[in-house]
């Protein structure tokens, strides 16, 4: 396989063929296929008369262009799945893929700590389909293993790097336990920026993004990516046809030209964020770090090759005015939402992602209302120090 530094520049690069000769005068930047419709003289006329192969077909915008579907073959080569689907932002390519592989009336096992948003899915969306759910800790399988056996589930999802404790889920295991019963397993591997880990390849069935994170990384598109085997893309595929929830061209054109630097905005972001977790872990105003890198064992459990971006830290007063008076004082960590960016963002889950829980669960989650959550950027790592340190200081 080659890798992702040339593989998200040089897409059509065959790692182990004859390249063959270089194509004359090709652009290095692709235009953007804005058109929404195409004449029906061509095979997508087939395709929308017998229902399939419409997918990559060029027909109608909703169903794709050629500028959308380069940028979902790459995010698929760059999570090693056979195919993407790209959508209008993460939550979209979350609720497709659920409502896609649970049926109404269906069984969902889900980690107890994600994305606050998956948590509204489930408590409106879901259990308006007459969809049961039960919730087990990532880190545990054993866990699962009983809840597989009890609810027979039709999908087990979990998040590889869970938003916003960050503890790492054991996927392999995980999806041992799911492919001995017969049950895909689904894992939003956001944190994990299609770099530190690719759970297709440790036996998950799909995998989805928030694109809007570390895959565009620079704060100017919302979208999401569900990648899988053709027979789930298709289904998720026949899913947004009816939902409308597809992404803009422009938005996939953003989307893949923030892809080609991922790998150089991931390398230096996780290095200054696990200096900046080792320096938190040392200072005597805070009282708790949690950022994979600081557990080296559950690394090598799940296993990550690298520790992502975001850690969370807790005060050692643990009292959220001291976190809101701390967030007044930085300059250059911006209180603002999302992560995975080049620049670097705080915030407090309890007050952003995940303000829709009720506030007695988020807490017996692990998720105190002082936690302070930082995406790190690629800002200089002494600056950032700097400016924590002046904040801690107080
Ligand atoms: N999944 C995770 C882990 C997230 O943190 C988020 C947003 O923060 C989402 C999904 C939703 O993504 P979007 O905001 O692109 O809809």
């Amino acid at each position: 396989m080659t890798s992702p530094s040339t593989l998200l520049l040089h897409p059509d690069y065959p790692a182990h063929a004859d390249p063959g000769p270089a194509i004359p005068g090709r652009a290095i930047v692709p235009a953007i296929a804005r058109s929404t419709i195409n004449t029906l003289d061509g095979p997508g006329a087939d395709a929308l008369v017998a229902g399939h192969g419409l997918r990559d077909a060029d027909v109608y915008g909703r169903f794709g262009t050629a500028t959308t579907r380069e940028a979902a073959k790459l995010i698929a080569r760059l999570e090693h799945g056979e195919a993407a689907l790209l959508t209008s932002s993460g939550m979209a390519a979350i609720t497709t893929t659920l409502t896609s592989l649970i049926p109404p009336g269906g069984r969902f096992v889900c980690a107890d700590v994600v994305y606050g948003g998956t948590d509204s899915v489930i408590a409106t969306g879901l259990a308006a389909r007459g969809i049961q759910t039960a919730r087990f800790d990532a880190c545990e399988p054993a866990q699962l293993e009983q809840l597989l056996r009890e609810l027979e589930p039709d999908l087990v999802w979990c998040e590889s790097i869970a938003n916003p404790l960050l503890q790492v889920a054991r996927v392999r295991e995980l999806a041992q336990l799911c492919q001995t019963a017969g049950v895909p397993l689904g894992v939003d591997a956001t944190f994990a920026g299609g770099m530190a880990q690719h759970p297709l390849e440790l036996g998950a069935s799909v995998v989805v993004h928030s694109a809007t994170k570390y895959l565009n990384g620079h704060s100017d598109v919302i979208a999401g990516a569900i990648v899988s085997d053709e027979a789930t893309i298709d289904r998720c595929f026949a899913t947004l046809c009816h939902t409308g929830c597809c992404i803009d061209p422009q938005a996939a054109w953003l989307l893949a030209r923030g892809l080609r630097t991922l790998p150089l905005r991931w390398d230096r972001q996780v290095q200054t964020a696990n200096l900046l977790a080792a320096r938190l872990a040392d200072h005597p105003a805070v009282a708790r770090v949690h950022h994979p890198s600081l557990a080296r064992d559950a690394m090598c459990a799940a296993p990550l090759r690298s520790a992502g971006a975001v850690l969370a830290f807790e005060l050692a007063s643990r009292d959220e005015d001291a976190a809101q008076r701390m967030l007044a004082r930085l300059r250059l960590c911006t209180h603002a939402t999302s992560l995975g960016g080049i620049e670097t963002l705080i915030c407090l889950p309890s007050r952003t992602s995940h303000a829709s829980l009720d506030p007695q669960l988020r807490r017996s989650r692990g998720i105190a209302d002082a936690l302070l959550r930082l995406s790190v950027g690629i800002e200089d790592p002494e600056d950032l120090w700097a400016d924590l340190a002046r904040a801690l200081a107080h």
